[in-house]
């Protein structure tokens, strides 16, 4: 396979400034590395907060943006033949890959929670890519994969789109079930947001014998999916206004008890509240969504004097990523996955891309490489 000396990859320069196009020098990947060619992309909101300077230390400009993608090996450094699972790997091979945690450190060795490492190299999505590999973003039309990676094949059946979109928001929701450790037998779940993880979290929910499924989120149309994906009931937050509205809905349909698990997919700090305030006492409340660093008005003590299970999950392993490709495989002809991909962009358009995320008119904006 030729490989350029020289590829494009759409750059923030600048927090809020449109992405530039930057002609990058392509990597030779070291000993336990690849070089994969970029298949599809998907923008994720991180990638706007990143965009309006609101990550913080994590960002390194100038940074090629997303964490989410899929694409093909064309090179394989000395020492690569098989991925994560044991499958072997050849030039061609339609890949997905974690984040770098070291494999070395206390969070990966004793504690076996790789998402905690603090020694990971460069976090796919913020950059530099001026320094190291440089090509470390999905808006790049090659990517460096690094040896602590530990990639899995990729089903060559699904849209490479949604493999992109599911290496964010799949991966997380399989993470976030393998800690809450699984669904019981017939129970009622709440799912708080519409958006990629939401809708995944609801998949899973049904795959995994739910009684019945709930999903509290906006606008309609993301809605009008969860139905379409087989969802008991949806409340449309631009309807419902009220707090006290929404939980006597979820009550109801719930023997007057409330759900048995609640699933914070949405964001802000008052989804965080309001799915603790609409669980049953003795609920399971599986964490997933918060980007809010506010302090919530939620008293501890409801904690154990209704003793709620709360657990957070943060991203997710190859263990997890190999989970959510059999699940895209087993599942692709069950739910319209491809439904999620709401708008295909070029390279060039990348700051429309990035633009129609933030603004939300999107579900999830997707750039296609030919
Ligand atoms: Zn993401
Ligand atoms: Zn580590």
């Amino acid at each position: 396979m030729s490989i350029p000396k020289t590829c494009r990859a759409a750059v923030i320069t600048e927090f809020h400034k449109p992405l530039e196009i930057w002609e990058l020098p392509v990597p030779d990947p070291e000993p336990g590395a690849m070089l994969v060619k970029t298949e599809a992309t998907t923008v994720c909101g991180t990638d706007v907060h990143l965009w309006h300077g609101r990550m913080g230390a994590y960002v390194q400009l100038p940074a090629i943006p997303s964490h989410e993608m899929t694409g093909r090996i064309v090179k394989m450094g000395k020492g690569v033949t098989h991925d994560a699972s044991e499958q072997p790997l050849r030039e061609g091979d339609r890949i997905v890959w974690p984040q770098a945690w070291c494999g070395n450190c206390y969070s990966c060795t004793i504690d076996l929670q790789p998402t905690l490492c603090k020694r990971v190299r460069s976090l796919y999505g913020f950059g530099p890519a001026n320094k190291g590999p440089g090509l470390t973003g999905g808006f790049g039309e090659y990517v460096y994969v690094y040896p602590e990676c530990r990639a899995v094949k990729a089903p060559e059946e699904v849209d490479p789109a949604v493999i992109a979109s599911a290496t964010c928001a799949l991966r997380t929701v399989v993470h976030a079930y393998d800690r809450l450790g699984g669904l019981g037998i017939q129970e009622n779940v709440l799912i708080l947001g519409s958006g990629p993880i939401g809708l995944y979290a609801l998949a899973m929910a049904i795959v995994s014998g739910a009684a019945q499924t709930i999903v509290i989120g906006a606008p309609k149309a993301r809605l009008d999916l969860a139905t379409k994906w087989g969802a008991d009931h949806v409340i449309d937050m631009d309807k419902v206004k009220s707090m006290a509205e929404r939980k006597e809905m979820v009550w109801q349909w719930t023997n007057g008890r409330g759900p048995d698990v609640v699933i914070e997919c949405a964001g802000p700090k008052q989804a965080f509240e309001d799915g603790f305030n609409l669980s049953r006492d003795g609920a399971r409340y599986l964490v997933i969504g918060q980007t809010d660093s506010a302090p919530s008005a939620i008293s501890a003590s409801r904690i154990n004097l209704r003793q709620v299970s709360v657990s957070g999950s943060f991203s997710a392993t190859a263990r997890h990523y190999y989970k959510a490709m059999r699940f895209l495989q087993n599942n692709h002809k069950r739910f319209s996955f491809h439904d999620l991909i709401s708008n295909r962009y070029k390279l060039e358009q990348a700051t429309e891309a990035m633009e129609a995320q933030a603004s939300y008119r999107e579900i999830k904006p997707a750039i296609i490489y030919q």
